[in-house]
């Protein structure tokens, strides 16, 4: 799959929400809501009970479908884990790795973040990789030592082919679920930041490959501003994507803001 279309990217990460009717519904409604139109790629993440049924909705549209975490290992003695295989056998393209959530309530640290991202792309998914400061961090002036880190370790050992496969979303964790958003400015100056960062890793220009995607209160209302920055290549959002309506109207602000690139 080329990733990189020049197309925003916009994913909705449905969370710990909608049960498996609420899920269909809602795929539904987003489905009808964008109705086949090009300009944008797509991707919604719903619980995983949902995966398949929301998969069948999804049929006959461009909407592609997404996991919110994932096992390293393929099969084995681990109850209530999920494996890339079975991720990729419910229908999904990406996963999440590493979410700010998993990270602070379920021990993600960067080397666990690494397996999984290593496993996700070995089946063939696309890791969304989140990486983010604190307040705390950021009134440190520790942003930068922050992502630097969680982007060296969390995808140590990836090489120039597989960066085009891998999607980053820097989601500063003091704007997630707040409300409180970075102005366009701060993200821009972080999400330059990622991209020079990963040059160096993988010592290639990733301006026309690597996917950067900013999250953290997402809204109709802010969207454009964030989006139309240089290396603001869409949007991971979490409360605006649980309603149809706020979730269409990004990706519409979101495909204006990228003619306007
Ligand atoms: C998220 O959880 O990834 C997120 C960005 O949430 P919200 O849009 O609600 O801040």
């Amino acid at each position: 799959m080329n990733l990189f279309n020049k197309k925003p990217f916009i994913a909705g990460n449905w969370k710990l929400h909608k049960n498996i009717s609420e899920s269909i519904q809602l795929a539904k409604s987003i489905k009808q809501g964008t109705n086949k139109k090009e300009g944008a790629e797509i991707v919604i993440i719903p619980p995983y009970v949902s995966l398949s049924e929301v998969k069948k909705t999804l049929l006959k549209s461009n909407i592609l479908l997404g996991a919110q975490n994932v096992f390293w290992e393929e099969s084995g003695a681990y109850t209530g884990e999920i494996s890339p295989s079975m991720i990729k056998d419910a229908g999904c393209d990406f996963v999440i790795v590493g979410h700010s959530e998993r990270r602070q309530y379920f021990g993600d640290t960067d080397e666990r973040v690494n397996k999984k991202v290593k496993a996700v792309l070995s089946a063939g998914l696309h890791p969304i990789v989140c990486i983010g400061e604190t307040l705390e961090e950021r009134e440190n002036n520790k942003t930068m030592d922050k992502v630097r880190a969680q982007i060296t370790k969390g995808l140590k050992g990836i090489n120039q082919d597989q960066i085009s496969d891998v999607i980053i979303a820097y989601e500063p964790i003091w704007a997630i679920g707040t409300g409180r958003t970075a102005t366009p400015k701060q993200a821009e100056k972080v999400h330059e930041f990622i991209r020079n960062q990963l040059e160096e890793m993988v010592g290639k220009d990733t301006s026309s490959c690597a996917i950067i995607l900013y999250g953290g209160s997402v809204k109709p209302k802010n969207a454009f501003s964030l989006i139309k920055e240089k290396n603001i290549n869409g949007a991971l959002i979490g409360g605006a994507s649980l309603e149809a309506d706020s979730f269409v109207e990004i990706i519409e602000e979101a495909k204006k803001a990228y003619k306007e690139k």
